[in-house]
């Protein structure tokens, strides 16, 4: 008797193990139990991704979302929680934004400000593609911006990948808007770095960092950035952040 209900309690474990399994499936999101552990150990969390894993795929695989997000973008933020727990306790009650200015601002800070940064970069990276987007944007105040900044779309595409394309090692292409100019300008930057300690705001970035396309694409980074460009830029927010 013992016996039977032994098996009959094994039998309904594997059977809530294999529910639990089959709706992670049907999420396509990877059960991540150590986000609120890092998140547990500092001020600095990082959103859920705005889709599920694999949503992004064949362009990008959920495979490498999971990685990408899951093991680097996590990590950022564990490391600048470490760091604002000590050596940069000064910093903790501070937005994200005004961490990486400050720790930018402060050579002996480069360790905080590349976490804070990674932090920032990849959370606008996530938000900059979606499943269905790409091609040119839709009629509105940003496809007209473009088409002042860069003549056309066809043209504006071409900086874009070049630029992106182009970034020596490790970095991020960027669409930003120089106030100043009052125009939309393309740069790519080395590492964390960012447009946002500077004067140019942030409309779209591309993550150039090998780990957001080697397990898709190995060596072959145009086709990862002409894929994204041309199957994944979310214009809407591009648009949003326009303002
Ligand atoms: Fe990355």
């Amino acid at each position: 008797m013992q016996q039977r209900s032994k098996r009959i309690d094994r039998r309904a474990a594997l059977k809530t193990g294999a529910a639990a399994l089959a709706a992670v499936a049907a999420a396509g999101t990877i059960a991540r139990p150590y986000i609120a552990r890092a998140q547990a150990a500092g001020p600095i969390t990082v959103p859920p991704l705005p889709w599920k894993d694999d949503a992004l795929a064949p362009v990008i695989s959920a495979n490498t979302i999971g990685f990408h997000y899951g093991k680097h973008h996590l990590g950022y933020a564990a490391a600048l929680n470490t760091a604002l727990a000590g050596p940069a306790k000064d910093l903790a009650a501070l937005p994200l934004e005004e961490i990486i200015k400050s720790s930018r601002a402060n050579p002996n800070r480069a360790g905080v400000f590349n976490a804070a940064a990674q932090v920032w970069n990849h959370t606008f990276y996530w938000n900059s593609m979606k499943a269905g987007g790409g091609g040119e944007p839709p009629a509105g105040k940003l496809k007209d911006a473009i088409s002042a900044s860069f003549g056309d779309f066809a043209k504006f595409k071409e900086a874009l990948a070049r630029v992106t394309i182009g970034q020596f090692a490790s970095g991020w292409g960027w669409l930003a808007w120089d106030d100043k100019a009052k125009k939309l300008v393309i740069e790519a930057t080395a590492n964390a770095e960012t447009p946002l300690h500077r004067a140019n705001k942030p409309i779209l970035t591309i993550d150039v960092w090998e780990h957001a396309y080697y397990l898709d694409y190995q060596n072959r980074r145009a086709d990862y950035v002409n894929a994204v460009i041309d199957k994944l830029i979310n214009w809407e927010f591009a648009e949003k952040n326009l303002g």
